[in-house]
């Protein structure tokens, strides 16, 4: 029996499990479990719209994995074995692996800045985010502060602007909101934020998180009724206590076929994986995680067949941006991710934002059965994007 194990049901996890189920569905020789601290899929990208006090869809894994021969197992890793090939569940369960597909995302750093654990809230989880949303509720008028320029401080601080007319939103970072697009894609996305009121304070160094402030290193400090934390991002320390082999963000380095560079039988995926193309270390999202994913699958199901996995190549396509539910910005870019001229705003980008964002789950679906549309769609990383 191959025993195959994937730590986390986020979109990386998720696409590796159903793809997998898909290829093996025939084959009596394979074991696939999947372990998730939620029944309930997290739909990460909408999680702004959680915190604005929006209802998403309640998309439940183990349904969705019905009719397939993957266990769900509900729980939260604690531990990672490499010599004993065993993964510790806080149930006190201990799961046996021949292989190991290690998805487990990033979070919020909520550590580089004082205060920021205790007084800032973030949209690490559903759950996180329906706190902020409770908080928001309660306030009726006041500032709410959002810090972090880059595109999910810009979509937090729309969507709340938008939800809640009666607040006044600061929207604080190092960098200006839209730094990686084009001239006028970024353009539209400032009118946007200034169209629902939203205060863009860039160039500014965030050095604490008090109750009720954010203070700057300039000795200012900006007065907040709730603080919502997006700057940075942190991996589980899970990978590095297992030893593998981590880059400086504590990311699973990865070979070319996506397998750890010091574990092979380790494949990592997604936001907690370091994986080298030819342009750099790609930065995760939610697109290169699905590619990931796929390309995991379809490199596992080779292996089993004695086959040689083969290289993963991603190239981005766009940065979909939301400035609440009427308006976005898609900025189409080459394949390192670099801004290209062409870009939409307005309807035509809402209805793209929109597409993009509800397309994984629908996918997950269609690949439990028709697991040859990955391979078309995202064969070795992806053939539209290169
Ligand atoms: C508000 C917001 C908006 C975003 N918008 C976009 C966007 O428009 N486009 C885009 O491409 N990207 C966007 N992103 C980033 C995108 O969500 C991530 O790149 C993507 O979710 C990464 O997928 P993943 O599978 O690696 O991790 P995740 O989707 O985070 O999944 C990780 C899973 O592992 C589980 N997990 C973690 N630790 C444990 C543990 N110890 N035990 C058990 N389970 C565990 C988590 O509960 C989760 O289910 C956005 C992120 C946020 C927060």
């Amino acid at each position: 029996m191959n025993r195959i194990v994937i730590l986390g049901a986020g979109y990386a996890g998720l696409i590796t499990a159903v793809s997998l189920a898909g290829r093996t569905r025939r084959r009596e020789d394979v074991q696939i479990t999947i372990v998730n601290a939620e029944e309930r899929f997290t739909e990460r990208l909408r999680l702004h719209q959680t915190a604005s006090g929006q209802r998403l869809a309640d998309l439940r894994i183990p349904e969705l994995l019905a009719g397939t021969r993957v266990e769900f197992v509900r729980g939260w890793v604690t531990g990672i074995d490499t010599a004993a090939h065993r993964v510790r569940v806080d149930d006190g369960r201990e799961i046996e692996y021949d292989r190991l597909v290690y998805a487990l995302g990033a979070t919020a750093d909520t550590d580089t800045v004082p205060g920021v654990g205790e007084h800032a809230y973030t949209l690490d989880s559903a759950h996180d985010a329906e706190l902020l949303a409770r908080k928001l509720a309660s306030l009726g008028n006041g500032t709410v502060v959002v810090c972090g320029g880059g595109l999910t401080g810009v979509e937090a601080a729309a969507e709340v602007a938008e939800q809640h007319p009666g607040l006044d939103v600061v929207l604080l970072g190092r960098q200006e909101p839209g730094s990686t697009m084009a001239p006028k894609a970024k353009a539209h996305l400032h009118a946007g934020l200034a169209r629902l009121g939203v205060r863009v304070v860039s160039g500014v160094e965030i050095v604490k998180v008090r109750p009720g402030s954010v203070d700057l290193a300039d000795g200012t400090s900006v007065q907040a009724d709730a603080v919502l934390w997006t700057s940075g991002v942190r991996v589980p320390v899970l990978a590095a206590a297992a030893g593998l082999r981590v880059d400086g963000s504590g990311r699973i380095v990865t070979d070319p076929a996506l397998r750890s560079v010091s574990h092979p039988q380790v494949y990592a995926v997604g936001d907690a994986a370091a994986i080298q193309q030819g342009y750099g270390v790609l930065h995760g999202t939610c697109g290169s995680g699905l590619a990931n994913g796929v390309h995991a699958a379809t490199s596992i199901v080779r292996e089993l067949d004695g086959r040689q996995p083969r290289t993963f190549r991603f190239g981005y396509l766009h940065a979909a941006v939301s400035l609440g539910r009427h308006d976005a910005v898609i900025q189409f870019t080459h394949p390192d991710d670099s801004p290209k001229r062409f870009f939409l705003t307005g309807r035509p980008a809402v209805w793209y934002k929109e597409t993009v964002s509800s397309i994984a789950w629908p996918s997950f679906g269609q690949l439990k059965t028709f697991p040859a549309m990955g391979a078309f769609v995202w064969r070795r990383g992806g053939r539209f994007t290169r």
